[in-house]
Parts: C-alpha cells; sequence; structure tokens
C-alpha cells in the first residue's frame, strides 16, 4: 500500500491518476488538455520508440519529417475526412503580427500533406511501394482529457506508404499491425486482441482499418494503434497516380498505421499496483537499483563494494543504478516500488562479510539471499523470468475480463460489472447503433464464429465482435 494512492479496487480512475502524478511520469501542465512527460515517463516512450523504429525499419520504411502546419484547404480535399476530424482541429488564424489569409491547421494526422508530396513523387510503378514513416507530435482539442490516453497533444509514429496492388497494400496493413502486435506481446507484456474495425468506427475515409486492443482491468477496451487500407480517398483526392506497366494511370493502394504515448497509459494500466508501477524488465530504464544499507559510519566501504558490482551488471547489460541519495533505505525501497523497479538489491556490511546479497523482486513479497558470484547469472535469469511472468499475469488477468455473453438482456449488466463482451452480430450498423444508448461499442471483428446469432436482432451472426465500453 502507498497512501498516497487511492487503492485500485476502491476507485480505478483516481488510482490511475495517483499513480501517474506519484511516481513522477508526468505533471501537470499549465497548457489545458496537455501534460508534461517527466524524465521517467519520457524514458518510457523512448524505450517504445527505440524497439519500435527498429522493427519499423526492418519493414524497409524510412523515416521522414512534414510540416506541423498543415493548409487548411488540404483538409477539404478530403470530405469524410474533415468531417471526421472537424470539432477536434486547432487552427493557426494569425501570424507574424497579422490575421492569415490562408489558415493552418496544426496536424491531427499527416495524411493531407503525405499525398500532397506522394502525388509530386509518384509518377510510375517503378517509383512503387513508396515506404515512409515520421515520428513527431500530433494535436486533437479534446474535452475530456486523462494523460497518456487522451490528451490534446501526444507523441505518435504515423507511417504511409504506396503500393502498385490491393494485395501488396494489405500485405503491409497485416505487417504493420502485426509488428504492434509483438511490441505489446514482447516488449510491453501486454496481451492484445487485432481485428478489423466496422465501418462505424473506422478512420474516416479508410477503406479498412484494423486496431489492436488492449482490455484495461477495468473491463474498458483501449484502442492502442490502428492500421489502415486507402484508396478511393486520400490517394484518390490528392491526385495520386502511376503508370502502371500497361503505361495506363492508376491510383495507388495505400496504408496508413501508426501507435502513440497512449502505449504507456496501457502499460502503466495493466501491471501495476497499489505500491506504484510495475514495470516489464524490458521497458524498465533501471532494472536493477542497488540501495546501501547498515550504519552510516560503514557507508564509504559498502559504496565501494556496490561500484564493482555495478561495473560488473553494466557490463552484461543490465540497467542498473546505485541510490545514494541521503535519504533512509525505507526511503529507498519506498521509492524503487513507486516506480516499479524489477528489482532492488540490499548491502550492508553484513552483506559484504556473508558474500550473500538480498535481493527483492517487484512482484515477490519474500526477498532472497543470493551468493555474490552468482549475482549476475542470477539477475539474468530472474529479468527474463519477470518479464514472462507479467505477460502470463496480464494474459490471465485480459482473459477472465472477456465473457461471452449472448443475450442483449444481460448486456448492460455484464458491461457495467467491468466486463468486455463477445458475442454474434449481424454485421447490420443498426444493431451496433443500438450499443450507444448503454456506453458501448463494438471494438473490432474477430476471427471466430462462435456465435450463432445476433446480440440485438437475433438474426443469424456473420462474425463474432469484441463489445465494450472503452477509453
Ligand atoms: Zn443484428
Amino acid at each position: 500500500m502507498n497512501k498516497k494512492i487511492t487503492a485500485q479496487s476502491k476507485d480505478f480512475s483516481q488510482w490511475y491518476l495517483d499513480l501517474i502524478y506519484e511516481s513522477q511520469l508526468v505533471d501537470h501542465a499549465p497548457t489545458k488538455g496537455c501534460m508534461i512527460m517527466r524524465p521517467l515517463g519520457y524514458a518510457l516512450w523512448e524505450g517504445i520508440q527505440k524497439e519500435l523504429d527498429a522493427q519499423i525499419k526492418a519493414l524497409d520504411v524510412q523515416n521522414c519529417y512534414f510540416p506541423l502546419l498543415i493548409p487548411e484547404e488540404f483538409l477539404q480535399k478530403e470530405s469524410d475526412h474533415i468531417e471526421g476530424f472537424s470539432p477536434e482541429l486547432a487552427v493557426v488564424t494569425r501570424a507574424g503580427g497579422k490575421e492569415l489569409e490562408e489558415k493552418y491547421v496544426i496536424r491531427p494526422t499527416s495524411e493531407t500533406m503525405v499525398y500532397h508530396m506522394f502525388a509530386k513523387w509518384i509518377k510510375s510503378w517503378r517509383d512503387l511501394p513508396l515506404k515512409v514513416n515520421q515520428w513527431a507530435n500530433v494535436v486533437r482539442w479534446e474535452m475530456r482529457t486523462r494523460p497518456f490516453l487522451r490528451t490534446t497533444e501526444f507523441l505518435w509514429q504515423e507511417g504511409h506508404t504506396a503500393h502498385q496492388s490491393k494485395e501488396e497494400a494489405l500485405e503491409m496493413v497485416y505487417n504493420a499491425l502485426a509488428m504492434y502486435k509483438n511490441l505489446c506481446h514482447d516488449l510491453l507484456a501486454i496481451p492484445v486482441i487485432t481485428g478489423q474495425k466496422s465501418d462505424a468506427e473506422k478512420f474516416p475515409g479508410a477503406e479498412k482499418t484494423f486496431t489492436f486492443e488492449g482490455i484495461m482491468p477495468d473491463g474498458k477496451a483501449l484502442q492502442m494503434g490502428t492500421s489502415h487500407l486507402l484508396k478511393e480517398s486520400f490517394p484518390a483526392s490528392f491526385d495520386v497516380s502511376f503508370q502502371n506497366k500497361d503505361n495506363k494511370p492508376e491510383t495507388p493502394w495505400c496504408t496508413s498505421w501508426g501507435t502513440t504515448t497512449r502505449l504507456i497509459g496501457a502499460l502503466v494500466m495493466t501491471h501495476s499496483d497499489d505500491k506504484g508501477l510495475i514495470l516489464p524488465p524490458r521497458m524498465a530504464p533501471t532494472q536493477v537499483v542497488i540501495i546501501p544499507v547498515g550504519p552510516e559510519s560503514k557507508r564509504a566501504e559498502v559504496l565501494v563494494y556496490a561500484k564493482t558490482l555495478k561495473k560488473e551488471l553494466f557490463n552484461k547489460s543490465i540497467r542498473v543504478s546505485i541510490d545514494n541519495r541521503p535519504l533512509s533505505p525505507g526511503a529507498k525501497f519506498y521509492d524503487a516500488e513507486l516506480k516499479g523497479t524489477p528489482f532492488r538489491i540490499e548491502i550492508g556490511p553484513q552483506e559484504i562479510e556473508n558474500n550473500q546479497l538480498v535481493v527483492k523482486s517487484r512482484i515477490q513479497d519474500e526477498k532472497q539471499k543470493i551468493v555474490r558470484n552468482d549475482t549476475v547469472s542470477f539477475l539474468q535469469a530472474e529479468l527474463n523470468l519477470f518479464q514472462k511472468e507479467l505477460f502470463d499475469r496480464a494474459t490471465k488477468k485480459r482473459d477472465n475480463l472477456i465473457k461471452e455473453v449472448s443475450s442483449w438482456e444481460n448486456f448492460k449488466e455484464e458491461l457495467e460489472s467491468g466486463y468486455a463482451l463477445t458475442s454474434g452480430w449481424c454485421l447490420s450498423p443498426d444493431c451496433e447503433q443500438e450499443l450507444k444508448k448503454i456506453k458501448a461499442f463494438t471494438r473490432c471483428l474477430l476471427e471466430t464464429k462462435k456465435n450463432v446469432i445476433c446480440f440485438f436482432c437475433k438474426e443469424s451472426s456473420k462474425q463474432d465482435v469484441l463489445i465494450a465500453k472503452s477509453y
């Protein structure tokens, strides 16, 4: 228990807020709807960036940068798009000391700018595929904000590609989705469900949108990122075309895909507890913290010993630090738990004399004694086990939050009790519309066809669907 953090069981939403401020991931920004990412929060984003950037490049996608300010007329070229985004747009109308004749939208996403450039860069089938990615910030004017989950300005990456055929573009859409799923499973230890969005829930202007969704401990679904197939909207509206192999003009099939700082919100909600954050070792900026204990008079000797150990661990690529701040060991233990450091090692004169160190895992109650010379191999093995344990725990928890429910009569109650639901759906938008009345949404279509009837109209079901309240 941490007295400054509301118990998760008492108020999940307040627990989340207490936790992210108390652990110093973020601070309140003087700018409405925005957040300040403090070093620990930003280090988590850097961890995601580093891993994801390498995976993006492995798909032969190159990084670029497009302007933050987009001419307003660009957004008007794609009517679905402007309709989908319009209330969320922030527009620059004044600059250089005068009203602007041409207004600029602060990018909510860069499709319009990217397709303007694709029209210039793509001439023939030889120019395809064209695959770029941008790491940037975007602005969407939000009424109700919550750090990492929904903020007016957030950080993300957006990939944009153009292809000769639909098959090739779809392959890119699936590759991006698989890349995100692996990132969530392997790095963040968060199990996700992937699938196609319904027409009502897809990206404005997309032919198809695929999503990866996490189910948070309160039963709400969190859309963690998306991958879209595009054609008639953006590429066609922006006159992107190429001479095909028969010398005929053709519109390319395109894709866009992105994920955001939302992943950090998902990470926090999925693993953490009432004592503070729990970070998967692969994400933790500090995997092991060494805390000197024992009398102050012996501190110098303990520090020399600790530094040797630190160097040994560092040389084996373990991210390690020594907490030598002028605080009591108790305060440091508390802080290490709050910040989610996977392991702490206690070293004092007694440990040095016995050649045994005390190790405490963030997810186990018992401390362990380890022979000094076994420390490196012990930690290497334990860090891997910790990572796996978090994924297994999260998967079990997630599976318990999803209920198969066939009758509409039980929907509201199950959703209110904190469950996400799977059911059959006839795919009619009218049935989907009914969900809004109970503040739920279709999250994605599932591969399965286990259910025979539609959750609402009781006609025959065409596909299973994941339904939940959402962030
Ligand atoms: Zn139906």
